[in-house]
């Protein structure tokens, strides 16, 4: 059994700006349940939405600050959670990493480093808790300076470092290095040190044992220029060390158990699977019609999802027998000329800009296709979600989208292996063509059948991650 401490800036329920806190509320409890001895830490925030007031735990100097560790649950699991409270930096409005306006905390370089000496501190045993971890499992730029601080230390646990999505790194101007007094040797280029800036997610990449990323093919995309950030070379340098770990998917989106839902269904009742489709149309005023293909969109509406090929393909595809449900919100300017389009053909598109947890449910259980064309997806999770409907996806061919749908084509068709439907480059005119594809098989009801049953049948779970983390823990010396 491994003691691990698994470090993060967001968990689900108590608090999430992004899969980073499906992650870590999933990862754990399927960790516990292969027998493993996990300690979540967190910064306690101001936002957190806990059942119980927490205990103190232990009391302890970083610097110039007094942290208190608070202890709570996991809400319906047994992981503990160590809250590291310390007021003056995470007493404050907004989410986690940025204010009310959407202005990053100014202060985040010195919240994060606190976060970060607090775990090293608890992993280390120095604050009376007669517990010691033995493996540091550290997720994205927040908590990029564990490994690199625990790698001074005598006798530290082994450290994993898991990127969820690169674009996020956590630079900071290099005067930040004295303001956190930073040891020396770990500022030199072959440390934190980035183009004359700190850079907090090269201390998990640089001194981490391991690091993992959400898929294998993002694993891949990292090391190149396009997806890179200027870390590719970095990342090649470090290739043997260098895994992608799929992420599994929650229980919550079951078809057969799913609450938020008109009707569930099963792969042996797929007939069932229209209800789902008109009570979807009923609730969003479309024609209700069981026979229209309808497509569905959920995602944060940026650039990095595609959003802008879809908008190009809006015109043509809107000529088409067919109709678009969007749920999302993010670009103000994408959101508007979506909305555009949705008052142009009120009979065909709906968008609904939020988020919205059943509406998700209810478009994964409703559309025939769900489409992603991510420019680039470091796992995804909706496409999974698809499969689990029996909705297939539409994706790019870019990391976990990937690693996780099998195309249609004449030989996965024949074998029982394709659920989805792929697309090379990042252009509208690919994207579209990969639409009509779908579109086409979608007139033979028996193949489309058993696309849905090829996909409804794949093993998305987290207890097959948790166990690829385990055996990489264990790998380590
Ligand atoms: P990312 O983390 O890059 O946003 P993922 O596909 O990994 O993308 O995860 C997105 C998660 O957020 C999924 O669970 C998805 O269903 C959910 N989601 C995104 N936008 C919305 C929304 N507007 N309403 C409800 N759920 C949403």
């Amino acid at each position: 059994m491994k003691k691990i401490l698994f470090v993060t800036s967001e968990v689900h329920p108590l608090i999430k700006t992004g899969g980073l806190a499906d992650v870590s509320s999933s990862l754990p409890k399927a960790l516990t349940a292969l027998g493993q001895e996990v300690k979540l830490i967190l910064p306690n925030y101001h936002g957190l939405k806990l059942g119980q007031i927490p205990n103190v735990i232990a009391l302890f100097r970083i610097g110039r600050h007094t942290v208190q560790l608070l202890e709570t649950m996991l809400p319906h699991s047994s992981v503990v959670v160590w809250l590291v409270d310390c007021p003056e930096f995470f007493n404050m409005a907004g989410n986690p990493y940025v204010d009310a306006a959407g202005n990053a905390h100014p202060n985040n370089a010195e919240r994060f480093a606190l976060f970060c000496r607090a775990a090293i501190e608890v992993a280390m045993n120095r604050v009376q808790l007669n517990w010691k971890a033995d493996v540091v499992h550290c997720n994205d730029w927040q908590t990029g300076l564990v490994p690199a601080l625990l790698s001074l230390e005598y006798q530290c646990p082994t450290t994993v470092f898991t990127i969820h999505n690169l674009a996020y790194q956590g630079l900071f101007t290099g005067l930040t290095a004295a303001l956190l007094q930073l040891p020396g040797q770990l500022l030199s280029p072959d440390g934190l040190e980035f183009h004359g800036m700190i850079s907090f997610i090269k201390g998990g990449i640089v001194y981490a044992d391991k690091i993992t990323t959400v898929s294998p093919t993002y694993a891949q995309d990292i090391q190149t220029p396009e997806l890179g950030y200027g870390l590719e070379g970095l990342l090649i340098y470090r290739d043997e060390d260098l895994t992608g770990i799929i992420n599994g998917v929650d229980g919550d989106w079951n078809t057969e158990e799913d609450p938020l839902i008109a009707q569930n269904y099963n792969s042996s009742s797929l007939n069932d699977k229209v209800i789902n489709k008109t009570a979807l149309q009923a609730r969003l005023n479309l024609p209700i019609d069981e026979k229209v293909f309808v497509l569905g969109l959920i995602s944060r509406l940026v650039e990095q999802k595609g959003i802008d090929m879809l908008l190009d393909c809006l015109p043509e595809l809107l000529t088409l027998p067919l109709q678009i449900v969007i749920l999302g919100a993010g670009d103000k300017e994408f959101e508007r000329r979506l909305q555009q389009f949705a008052a142009a053909y009120p009979h065909k598109m709906t968008l609904i800009v939020g988020y919205d947890e059943a509406l998700a449910h209810q478009i994964e259980a409703g559309a025939d296709v769900f489409l992603m064309p991510s420019r680039f997806e470091p796992c995804g999770l909706n496409q999974m979600y698809s499969q689990r409907y029996g909705t297939l996806p539409i994706v790019r061919n870019t990391g976990g989208l990937a690693d996780t749908v099998v195309d249609t084509l004449p030989e996965t068709i024949a074998n029982h292996t394709a659920t989805g439907f792929i697309f090379n480059d990042a252009h509208a005119g690919t994207f579209l063509e990969a639409i009509k594809r779908a579109t086409l098989l979608y007139s033979f009801p028996e193949v489309w059948r058993q696309l849905q049953v090829n996909a409804m049948s794949r093993d998305f779970s987290w207890q097959n991650s948790a166990a690829q983390y385990l055996e990489l823990y264990e790998s380590i010396e």
